[in-house]
């Protein structure tokens, strides 16, 4: 009967070679027109979403929501980094 599965050596050599590739995850989600990465811990912790399901009640919206230039990402400053001006996290408060 012949041997089933993989080697030791195999799966440690595969597991390397995915390591680079798992690297550029974040800059693939950005190439796909992101702002930011909802599932970093923050972030998921307050249920930041690329997209908020209420247009009245989005960052662009939110007193935390600082625009920039190309209009679709600005900075917040709960997560003291980008968030997309048509997201949404619980944190999320009117414009004063
Ligand atoms: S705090 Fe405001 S600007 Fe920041 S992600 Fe939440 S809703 Fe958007």
């Amino acid at each position: 009967m012949g041997k089933v599965g993989f080697s030791r050596r195999t799966v440690i050599e595969r597991g390397l070679l995915m390591v680079p590739a798992l690297a550029f995850l974040p800059s693939i989600a950005k190439a796909a027109g992101a702002c930011a990465d909802p599932t970093d811990s923050l972030r998921a912790s307050l249920h930041y979403t690329e997209m908020g399901p209420d247009a009245k009640m989005v960052c662009a919206g939110c007193g935390f929501f600082e625009a920039d230039d190309d209009k679709s990402c600005g900075n917040c400053k709960i997560f003291n980094g980008p968030a997309n001006a048509k997201g949404h996290c619980d944190s999320w408060a009117a414009k004063g």
